[in-house]
């Protein structure tokens, strides 16, 4: 369909900590190419988002801004992600970073900090979101452990902020923030952080058999939650610290290798629920 995509095997997911930069190559990171710049491709899903095609070193990288969302478009951001890891799967990308920017629902957090989520609850509306893939998708250890201690070590030599090794990650809807009473609940519930990115894509990670680890700046405090925050501040977050964490990003792909024995393929098992298996009694044998 349409145009080949080129393969990679590497991917970045740009959020709004670098959405105000030219990523990668305002980064200014040794080893960076820009291949291809605004490729769009046809997707069973619609027409996908502009996404880039560079060089680390020897890695081919394929990268996008803000998720693939585009609401100027009228691109439900379900369909988006579909799209975006549809041109994943056919580039056969094997490790997937992403970044984004998240409400401390822990109180223990502050402005700046920097969470790597170990594992999520989804307030989402979109669960049923997928390629259509015969799979059983196992969510026990839903991010990469060696992607998210190189993103935890890339940030910690950045020297940004304090970095969280782990962090439950609510993901809801938006457009809005939540409201005082909402925060509360996922509190309760367990989460550390509230954002909006981090379902479907890492479902869709597993579904095509790549690992998925990503950094979170915590860029404000959800409503309730020790203070009410400031809009200014939250500009200056937002245009700031854009080069530090692309520079976060960049570091721990040039520590990453396509093929780990991090486990992460193995939580991807073929589906049970086929047609042959109907009738099927060979699991009574033996
Ligand atoms: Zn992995």
């Amino acid at each position: 369909m349409g145009e080949r995509v080129d393969p990679a095997d590497y991917a970045i997911i740009g959020g709004s900590s670098t959405f105000s930069i030219h990523f990668p190559e305002d980064v200014g990171f040794d080893g960076v190419e820009v291949l291809k710049a605004g490729v769009r491709f046809e997707t069973p899903y619609g027409t996908g988002p502009e996404m880039k095609l560079f060089r680390l070193g020897d890695k081919r990288v394929w990268t996008v801004k803000m998720h693939g969302w585009r609401p100027e478009e009228g691109v439900p951001r379900g369909v988006a992600s579909q799209q975006l890891f549809w041109v994943f799967r056919q580039a056969g990308v094997r490790k997937i970073f992403a970044e984004g920017g998240v409400g401390a629902c822990n109180h223990l957090l502050k402005v700046r900090d920097i969470v790597i989520p170990h594992d999520y609850i989804d307030q989402s509306m979109r669960k049923d979101v997928g390629l259509g893939g015969p799979y059983l998708l196992i969510m026990r250890r839903p991010t990469c452990p060696y992607g998210r201690r190189r993103l935890a070590e890339a940030a910690e030599e950045e020297g940004l902020g304090r970095v969280f090794d782990r962090a439950v990650y609510a993901n809801t809807d938006g457009r809005h923030f939540e409201s005082v009473a909402e925060v509360q609940a996922l509190r309760m519930m367990g989460a550390d952080v509230i954002g909006q990115s981090m379902c479907p894509e890492v479902y869709l990670a597993r579904e095509i058999g790549a690992c998925y680890a990503r950094l979170d700046l915590v860029v404000n405090y959800a409503e309730g939650v020790v203070r009410d925050w400031e809009h200014e501040e939250l500009r200056e977050l937002f245009f700031r610290e854009s080069r530090a964490v692309g520079r976060i990003l960049l570091r721990a792909l040039s520590r990453t290798g396509p093929e780990e024995d991090c486990g992460c393929r193995d939580l991807r098992k073929d589906t049970l629920l086929r047609k042959e298996n109907v009738g099927n009694r060979e699991w009574e044998r033996g």
